[in-house]
């Protein structure tokens, strides 16, 4: 492996597994802040907010995880920001997002006003409070040339007693009642992997996207233009890893974080030697 001075963690399958830290984790961000070196957890998640998922993971012992969690639903939010500085936002999500949205500069438009003028942009999460007038007046919004915005396209959530419809599922009633088709920010789309650089003014040439996902971590790294590492503690098999091509092959493949933490010391090693 080379040296890298940042790393982007997904979570799910790399740091933890549901409730459960995953071997090596801490180990891991201990070793890349005594070190210098940055670390950020990017989440795919459109309803967790990052102090929520910063939460769980001080919960968990991972050091210091607060300012370090970027999101989703938080790089979907930027993109608006910066396509429409100070623009008005119809959010059909969860009322955090809301807050997000307000975060960036963004205002977001309450479903009691008029819907005219029409918003700049109309940003999909999961929204559980759905019902058919916010659908009608999201729709309503995309079709009067308001941007659209999805912060990702799952189709379903997995939860305790089954499964829950996802983001994608609402997008999808979207691009279906108004035939346009929504940007999407998380992964795999390039765009969570680009703005968490930018926030953490990082070179891509020099950061690292870990995950355990072949059609998410590692497209949306390699489309951002970073170098992937695949860990085999989640959603991918070892056969699965092997066999992946083109945009779905990682640079470099570990069966878990320890073997990744022991490679990523021997590089830095090598890089201060030929230093
Ligand atoms: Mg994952």
């Amino acid at each position: 492996m080379r040296d890298f001075s940042t790393y982007l963690l997904d979570l799910d399958g790399v740091v933890y597994r549901g409730q459960e830290l995953l071997p090596g984790a801490r180990e891991l961000v201990t070793w890349l802040d005594s070190t210098g070196r940055q670390t950020l957890f990017l989440s795919n998640n459109s309803f967790a907010t990052p102090e929520e998922v910063a939460a769980k993971l001080a919960g968990l012992g991972i050091p210091s995880p607060d300012g370090r969690v970027f999101t989703a639903g938080w790089a979907a939010a930027l993109a608006i920001s910066e396509q429409f500085p100070g623009g008005r936002v119809f959010v059909l999500a969860v009322p955090s997002m809301e807050a997000l949205a307000v975060r960036v500069g963004l205002r977001p438009v309450a479903m009691e006003e008029p819907e005219q003028p029409v918003p700049d942009a109309v940003l999909v999460g999961l929204d559980r409070g759905l019902t058919y007038a916010r659908l009608r007046r999201a729709m309503r919004a995309i079709l009067a040339g308001a941007a659209f915005y999805t912060v990702n396209r799952d189709p379903r959530l997995p939860v305790e007693d089954g499964f829950e419809p996802g983001t994608g599922s609402i997008a999808a009633a979207l691009e279906w009642s108004t035939a346009r088709t929504a940007e999407m920010i998380g992964k795999p789309a390039p765009g969570i992997v680009r703005q968490a650089l930018r926030l953490a003014g990082a070179a891509p040439e020099r950061a690292l996207m870990v995950g355990d996902g072949l059609e998410l971590d590692v497209v949306a790294g390699r489309r951002a233009g970073v170098a992937t590492a695949l860990v085999l503690t989640g959603l991918t098999s070892a056969e699965e890893a092997a066999k992946a091509t083109g945009e779905r092959a990682p640079e470099f493949i570990f069966p878990d974080l320890p073997a990744l933490l022991a490679a990523a010391r021997a590089a830095a090693d090598t890089a201060l030697r030929d230093a």
